[in-house]
């Protein structure tokens, strides 16, 4: 059956996979952009998920054009590197803005006609980081590491409604976001990864999409690492 989707942050990297995953399936899939020029085959919204305004208004048009959001990939997240030292409030709360409380802005607006419907899947893109820790990350490691929290929490509100909340924590991937890294930075990372390599969007979207299959309808509040590896023990 074809349900209607959500991919914050889909136009490019992991979430334009996780895009293409659910529309290969036969899902109707929208997907935010900021700015420039969406890629074709998708409900392209403008949305920044930093003003509520621009959410809401995203919704409403999705609502119209594909019907209520069924499926909600909170995947939209950016990155503000530097040592705690030299990290500045606004590096942090801008950061936390955007991952964790732009996270809660989108998933309260699903939230709604999914209680409404009694049923819904949302999975949230954290990252191996927000467990493991990062040196010249704090911020962003306490934004993914907040979605945990933030999303073990719905799992247990909405549970009973047949709402599944879950997280998916990748490890390093292969998108403009890894590729800002130096040489070095890249190959101290491949070292501490049993697999040895990058993960491919694809691999990343393809556990999103189980989440959101009706095989994973008893998995809820769980944080699924698809890090080769890098991870294991926490
Ligand atoms: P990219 O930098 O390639 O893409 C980031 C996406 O987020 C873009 O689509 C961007 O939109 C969107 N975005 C950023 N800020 C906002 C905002 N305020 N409102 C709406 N959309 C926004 O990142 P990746 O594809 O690599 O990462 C996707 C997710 O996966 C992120 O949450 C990231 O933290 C997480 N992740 C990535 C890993 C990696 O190795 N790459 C590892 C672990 C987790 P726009 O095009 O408008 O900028």
């Amino acid at each position: 059956m074809s349900r209607s989707v959500l991919v914050t942050g889909g136009n490019r990297g992991i979430g334009l996979a996780i895009a293409r995953a659910f529309a290969e399936a036969g899902d109707k899939v929208a997907i935010t952009y900021r700015s420039g020029e969406p890629p074709a085959g998708f409900l392209a919204v403008k949305c920044d998920i930093t003003d509520s305004e621009q959410v809401e208004q995203a919704y409403k048009e999705i609502e119209e054009k594909q019907g209520a959001v069924e499926v909600l990939v909170a995947n939209a997240g950016v990155t503000r590197d530097q040592l705690l030292m030299r990290m500045s409030e606004e590096d942090f709360t801008s950061v936390l803005e955007t991952n964790l409380t732009g996270t809660f802005r989108v998933v309260k607006r699903a939230n709604r006609a999914m209680l409404r419907a009694r049923k819904g899947r949302i999975v949230l893109i954290s990252s191996v980081v927000g467990l493991l820790g990062s040196a010249g990350q704090a911020n962003y490691a306490a934004s993914k590491a907040g979605l945990v929290g933030f999303a073990r929490s719905l799992a247990r509100e909405l549970g009973s409604r047949n709402i599944t909340v879950n997280v998916v924590a990748p490890g390093f991937v292969d998108t403009d976001m890894t590729r800002a890294l130096t040489d070095d930075q890249q190959e101290k990372i491949l070292q501490q990864v049993p697999l040895a390599r990058y993960a491919q969007p694809e691999e990343i979207a393809a556990s999103v999409r189980f989440l959101a299959s009706d095989e994973a309808a008893y998995i809820t509040g769980a944080v699924i690492p698809v890090d080769g590896g890098l991870g294991m023990g926490h």
